[in-house]
């Protein structure tokens, strides 16, 4: 079977390189311009206020959601409201806790920390982060044996923006240290067209309103999938036709991309035929399934359940995975099928 090919996957929320850097001018820098997401802003827009009137800094932040939801924009945007300077580094890239600590040491007071996958930090950092976090210090142990010993080193007061795709997988004393926790929701097609509109509008790309929300229903409810396919039917407008994306344009791009109308690739289509064919509609385990579509279970965990159950088409039992009728729909498919097919496999 056909690998999955996230890398060059046009509606992969994860990120390309250069993507993400502090240039993007698609980057929301303040909260009014951060679209969408209102329980979490209202709120965030409350935690910053009290904060700064009481001049002390903000409390630590978990946010989680699923990739490209807006977790990095985030902490740009509230270290911008702070008026203070934001560090970016992630929990791989943290190796050994002197890493850690060289990062905690050359914060200054008041900074924002992000720390994006922060459930992949090992242990050994985990452990140096809990004091760093309540008490603003660290404990370094230079040496071994008799030679051994040990400094305690106060920082600067900081803000830690911790990101992760699930709550569920940081553990619970680190869970416990966040003062501050927000959840991050898929977007509605109206405020991904406006996203789209805004994008459009920075980068200097004409698109008409249904143009914007044809691309915004394909989109997966990810921002950052929304932009990127707006680059990619801007390509499209503007070869094949006078440049503006208006409906018609973005339907032609987004076929020849090969995209349906609801955002799903072929790679989505073939996790879901694999569910009917080989496995009779589900349940099969999270496992198993990736086995056989030869991609990690991390990836179908992040990158494609939350999409394909948010729009009703894949559903978690304790036994496993499930296709749900709607999902059978719209492939065109019947577990019937499935059964035929499967009897050939055996
Ligand atoms: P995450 O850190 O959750 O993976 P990012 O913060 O990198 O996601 O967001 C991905 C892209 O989507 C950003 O470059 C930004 O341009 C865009 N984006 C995300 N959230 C919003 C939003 N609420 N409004 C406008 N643009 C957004």
């Amino acid at each position: 079977m056909e690998d999955f090919d996230f890398e060059n996957r046009i509606i992969s929320p994860t990120e390309i390189m250069g993507e993400n850097d502090n240039d993007n001018p698609l980057r929301p820098r303040t909260l009014e311009d951060y679209i969408g997401q209102e329980k979490v802003k209202q709120n965030l827009a409350v935690f910053i206020e009290a904060a700064r009137q009481r001049n002390e800094t903000l409390d630590h932040v978990l946010l989680y959601g699923p990739p490209g939801l807006g977790k990095t924009t985030l902490s740009g945007i509230i270290a911008n409201e702070l008026g203070v300077n934001l560090r970016i580094t992630s929990g791989p890239a943290i190796e050994k806790p002197g890493d850690l600590a060289a990062i905690l040491t050359n914060l200054n007071e008041g900074d924002v920390l992000f720390i994006d996958e922060i459930h992949r930090i090992s242990r050994a950092v985990e452990e140096i982060l809990y004091p760093a976090m309540e008490d603003f210090a660290i404990d370094i142990v230079t040496g071994k044996g008799q030679m051994a010993a040990s400094y305690h080193l106060p920082l600067p007061r900081f803000t830690l923006v911790g990101a992760t795709t699930r709550a569920g997988q940081l553990t619970s004393p680190l869970r416990d240290r966040f003062g501050v926790n927000l959840r991050l929701e898929l977007y509605s097609p109206e405020e991904l067209s406006r996203i789209i509109n805004r994008s459009a509008s920075i980068l200097g790309i004409s698109i008409e309103p249904d143009g914007a929300l044809e691309i915004a229903s394909r989109s997966r409810g990810t921002p950052r999938i929304a932009n990127r396919m707006l680059k990619r039917v801007r390509d499209f407008a503007q070869v094949l036709s006078d440049g503006v994306i208006t409906l018609d344009t973005a339907r032609t791009a987004l076929e020849r991309l090969e995209i349906d109308e609801l955002g799903l690739d072929s790679n989505d289509r073939r996790m879901l035929e694999a569910i009917v064919k080989f496995y009779n509609g589900g349940p099969v385990g999270l496992e198993t399934l990736a086995a056989a579509i030869g991609e990690e279970a991390i990836t179908i965990e992040d990158v494609i359940e939350p999409y394909l159950m948010q729009i009703g088409f894949l559903s978690r039992t304790p036994r496993g995975r499930c296709i749900t009728k709607a999902g059978l729909l719209h492939l065109g498919l019947d577990i019937s099928s499935g059964e035929e097919t499967q009897m050939k496999f055996e």
